[in-house]
């Protein structure tokens, strides 16, 4: 971090030194038309098919995304049992009401759709395995703890009794808020001190059901004593440490060295000081969480039949058991392969369900002991879908490509070297081209540091040099087995798109762990996205960059993207992609909406203002009969917002902006008007959004 951007900018001298030679290059390209017409046949045999297969939309996004004959991503919030909209459509409409991108927008249709499908789910399983008993499903606040979500989901599982799980004591403080429907659940984890652990005892005079899971053996003689002073009987719970691990970035959840819960002689020695207490009633869940996004369904049963063991020991320890609460970890498919790769999940919700259901049923049937009412507390599984972030291209950065001006004899050496090196490419001899075109473009950059090649000179090396490197990009496209030495070309030559949006604030888990997001364009799905790109953010930091996209298998380092249009709908590249100046990032006056999907669990709180890019903006969409509502809008922050995080007071910043003005018109730097339109561009840029407007 915090290495400055090294952008295609810094090559921008380049411009002035070749332009000239735009307009031959433009004619040769038009000359030897072949490529061209290749490009518009594929763009013709393009289909919406295409779109679904590359971006894989099917694969993540059944059943609330797909597309539709426009080639617009469309919204299902209720999968084919309901209405469906345009997010292009639904874009454009926001941004006439003031809502510019980047754009949140939370679609309490799929919230409301995941409970349902996990409280369903559920249902089956405990219906087919005949379990006697029920589900009571949480949501961990921590996920996304924005009031309007949470809200809205407490309303939404009212009906399945669907309760909170608060992992803090300022979590906490929301679910004891939030929560009002009977029998749901308040499952209170996380560190505790006496203050939380009285709140949590006294809830339960309200009418609420807290369970306080002991995490550590400290809080052990601090519940017995709340307990005891208050009068009333706490509901308690212990996290096990399980022996079974997760699997991947979150496995170090669980294990005998994990962060959290209790190994199991401390879990006796708990049962023990309770017992001594007379409490041991009290003791009624066992909990456990052996990590997120478990993608194999195998870890998921070999946890729970540990932890049903645990259980059925517990209650015949003489504990008063009745909940068993499998914690989180069930999957997304990010990357819709339905396989155990770190981004995907080889089971579904149905899957899940029926190997919690049926392994707990089998455990107690053995020691005939009445079932647990059986506890989740999935998270990523509710709250991904719902929320999908709209932005848009700012511009691009591209390479030299093109077909080059033929070399003329008095050329410099290294010059009719590339020239020849271009001219030779073939299937048979890529990779030694490429070695070839590398080393003279090398030289070349020697022979000027040494002054023996001029700056012109150069340019036109490196602008041979690129388009080398595109012919043979081209070539090894079409071979199935892509020499190791070649792998980083695909990069190498990728476009830059630059993204109005900080990385850091709306994708953080991008940045910190690599996960990836499935991300797409949202219209023009109708034809073919001919360029491939990575994308860089609009923070100075060089990792504010997304390299890294889903594929079928494993992971890809572009993203297939369409050449940004110019207002009257021509394509830039058309008209200047040959020309040397494309390495100056284009404008973008037609725009191009992308879509980050899948990122409604922990992205946004983990966000952070890395360089003062504040909160995005966010509203709240409900499906309706005849269209939709807007519920909610939730401003991104202004300038005045995130200055003021930083303890900057935008009066005063005013007031030195003003001052400055004063001194400056008094020693006649700067004229009345031009101090005025300072002080009116200061003033209302701090009421402003932090991101860029088109
Ligand atoms: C984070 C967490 C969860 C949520 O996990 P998901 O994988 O998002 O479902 C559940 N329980 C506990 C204790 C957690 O720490």
């Amino acid at each position: 971090m915090g290495a400055r951007s090294t952008s295609a900018k810094a090559d921008s001298g380049m411009e002035s030194v070749v332009s000239t030679e735009q307009q031959t290059v433009k004619a040769q390209l038009q000359a030897t038309s072949g490529s061209k017409s290749d490009v518009n046949r594929s763009h013709n045999a393009w289909s919406i098919e295409k779109s679904e297969e590359l971006y894989r939309i099917t694969g993540w996004g059944e059943p609330y995304f797909s597309i539709n004959a426009a080639g617009h991503v469309t919204v299902s919030p209720e999968g084919d049992r309901g209405g469906s909209l345009d997010l292009f459509d639904l874009v454009n409409a926001l941004k006439q009401r003031n809502l510019g991108l980047p754009l949140l927008i939370r679609f309490s249709d799929i919230l409301e759709d995941r409970i349902e499908r996990l409280n369903a789910a559920f249902a089956k399983a405990i219906a087919r395995y005949n379990y006697p008993g029920v589900y009571r499903g949480v949501f961990p606040v921590k996920c996304n703890q924005q009031r309007h979500l949470v809200e809205a989901l407490v309303r939404f599982g009212k009906p399945h009794q669907f309760g909170l799980e608060a992992g803090s004591k300022p979590e906490l403080m929301i679910a004891l808020a939030t929560l009002k429907t009977p029998g749901a659940l308040l499952i209170c984890n996380g560190y505790k001190d006496r203050e939380y652990i009285e709140m949590a005892i006294l809830a339960q005079q309200l009418g609420q059901t807290p369970i306080i899971v002991l995490e550590q053996i400290e809080e052990v003689p601090l519940v017995i004593e709340a307990g005891r002073k208050l009068g009333i009987r706490p509901i308690l719970g212990v996290r096990a440490k399980l022996s079974s691990k997760g699997v991947g970035r979150w496995g170090t959840s669980a294990g005998d060295r994990a962060k959290f819960g209790l190994t199991v002689p401390e879990i006796l020695s708990t049962v023990e000081q309770l017992s001594a207490a007379n409490m041991l009633d009290s003791l009624q869940l066992l909990h456990y969480h052996i990590g997120s996004q478990i993608s194999s369904i195998a870890v998921v049963k070999t946890a729970i039949q540990e932890a049903s063991q645990i259980y059925v020991e517990l209650a015949k320890l003489g504990a008063d058991m009745k909940y068993l609460d499998v914690g989180g970890g069930l999957g997304v498919d990010y990357d819709g392969s339905k396989t155990n790769f770190y981004a995907s999940k080889n089971y579904n919700i149905q899957n899940y369900a029926n190997d919690v259901v049926a392994e707990v049923k089998e455990a107690c049937d053995e020691r005939k002991l009445p079932v647990p009412t059986l506890v989740s507390e999935s998270g990523r599984a509710i709250a991904s879908h719902q929320s999908v972030l709209v932005f848009d291209v700012l511009s691009t950065s591209e390479v030299p490509s093109g077909v080059p001006e033929p070399v003329q004899e008095t050329e410099h050496l290294i010059i009719r070297n590339l020239y020849e090196t271009y001219e030779s490419i073939t299937v048979e001899n890529y990779q030694e081209a490429y070695h070839d075109a590398t080393q003279f473009k090398e030289e070349a950059i020697s022979l000027f540091n040494f002054g023996y090649v001029s700056l012109p000179e150069r340019a036109r090396a490196e602008r041979l040099y690129w388009v080398c490197c595109e012919k043979i990009l081209a070539i090894a496209r079409q071979q199935e087995y892509v020499p190791d030495d070649l792998e980083d070309l695909e990069k190498i030559m990728a476009s830059i798109y630059y993204i109005n949006l900080s990385v850091f604030q709306s994708a953080p888990d991008s940045w910190a762990i690599d996960q990836l997001f499935p991300i797409m364009p949202i219209h023009r799905l109708d034809e073919e996205p001919t360029k491939r790109a990575t994308l860089a953010d609009l923070t100075c930091d060089s990792d504010g960059k997304i390299d890294q996209f889903i594929d079928l298998k494993d992971v890809k380092p572009v993203l297939e993207l369409h050449p940004l249009q110019k207002a009257e709908g021509k394509s830039i590249k058309d008209e200047s992609g040959t020309h040397p100046s494309s390495l100056i990032p284009h404008p973008s006056p037609e725009p191009y909406y992308l879509a980050m999907f899948l990122g409604g669990a922990y992205q946004e709180i983990m966000g952070n203002l890395h360089n003062l890019f504040g909160d995005t903006n966010a509203v709240h969409i409900h499906l309706t009969p005849k269209g939709y509502e807007i519920e909610h809008v939730v401003k991104g922050d202004t300038m005045t917002e995130v200055l003021g995080y930083v303890q900057y007071d935008s009066e005063d910043l005013i007031e030195s902006i003003r001052q400055q003005t004063e001194l400056a018109l008094r020693e006649k730097r700067i004229t009345l008007q031009e101090s005025q339109l300072l002080l009116q561009n200061y003033e209302r840029s701090l009421s402003r959004y932090t991101y860029l407007s088109a």
